[in-house]
């Protein structure tokens, strides 16, 4: 580390004072001052963020910091002495201010990561998440053990940034997959995911709420997989969110009504009539809904052989029902 006074810790006042005008004793980036360096920036922004309670620190400060330069996280790590220009620290440091109050650092970045891809993102589409991988893994795995129709019609509803849609296709190659998202800003925001990924030509991008864009065309019976990331946090769990999702995230995307099961339950009970016989409803949910969408698969007409997988984290997250 470089062994010039702690200069960070007086930095970021400077963004966040409601004076803007430094002070005699405020630091200043003098030439005769070490210079800020990748690795005392990496060291810094780590432990100030980590200061304000946001999880993954270096994480923040890894991505925040090859964002500005402009380069690949990988790379930060190969030149670690290189020093930040003026104008790369005056970006940062208001990032970095932003980033202790809490916004997202995929939003801050503009991308994130999901099934080993970048995809673009912003306040518009709720971020990937990991454990959303999960859904997509298994699909995957079903269909190497069963791999049923040669041309699979695959329907993601919800679809936000596209990042279920996209990795389906990209690793289903003979898939066909029809996305669907309420909101017209979301589906702008998939498409762009899905040109960059070379998938455009696969999906089908409509607009509608819950199943009402599969149902419109002549679609009864037909769908290999339906699955979604659904909407399903409800009143009480809301209350408990952190402030980086509920202050900055989609709500619309995010909350399931007073139990978190208004989307759900809808799902449940009409994707029977639009899977082709083996098809499967393969649906993400709150750890703590698994008995009852255990129950409400129960009582579905069309739906049987229910189980609910884990994450990572060992949480109750995959719905999946035949
Ligand atoms: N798992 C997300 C969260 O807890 C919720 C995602 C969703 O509602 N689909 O932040």
């Amino acid at each position: 580390m470089g062994q010039g006074p702690p200069l960070w810790a007086h930095a970021i006042p400077l963004v966040e004072s409601s004076s803007m005008t430094p002070t005699h004793d405020e630091p200043q980036l003098r030439r005769d001052q070490s210079p800020w360096t990748t690795r005392r920036l990496l060291g810094w922004i780590t432990e100030y963020v980590g200061s304000k309670s946001i999880d993954s620190p270096r994480l923040v400060a890894e991505m925040l910091l090859a964002h500005v330069i402009g380069c690949e996280r990988m790379r930060l790590y190969m030149e670690v002495d290189r020093p930040a220009s003026p104008l790369e620290l005056t970006t940062l440091r208001a990032l970095v201010a932003r980033a202790a109050k809490h916004e997202p650092v995929q939003y801050l970045v503009g991308h994130a990561w999901f099934f080993g891809r970048e995809f673009q993102i912003d306040k518009r589409v709720l971020i990937p998440r990991p454990c959303t991988e999960t859904l997509v893994q298994h699909v995957l795995q079903h269909r190497r053990a069963a791999p049923g129709h040669a041309n699979p019609i695959i329907a993601d509803i919800g679809t936000g940034s596209g990042c279920i849609a996209i990795s389906l296709a990209i690793h289903i190659a003979n898939a066909k997959v029809i996305a669907t998202d309420e909101s017209p800003d979301a589906i702008d925001l998939a498409r762009v995911n899905a040109q960059r990924h070379g998938v455009e030509d696969q999906i089908e991008f409509r607009l509608g709420r819950d199943l009402q864009p599969l149902t419109s065309g002549s679609s009864r019976g037909e769908f290999d997989i339906i699955c979604s990331n659904p909407p399903y946090i409800s009143d009480a769990e809301w209350a408990e969110v952190e402030p980086n999702v509920r202050d900055f995230e989609p709500p619309a995307a995010l909350r399931g009504g007073a139990d978190g099961l208004d989307l759900i339950r809808v799902l449940i009970a009409e994707a029977g009539q639009l899977l082709r016989p083996g098809g499967q409803l393969v649906m993400e949910i709150a750890h703590s809904q698994r008995e009852a969408v255990l129950e409400l698969v129960a009582s579905a007409d069309l739906l049987t052989n229910p189980i609910v997988l884990k994450d990572h984290e060992d949480f109750w997250r995959v719905l999946i029902a035949d």
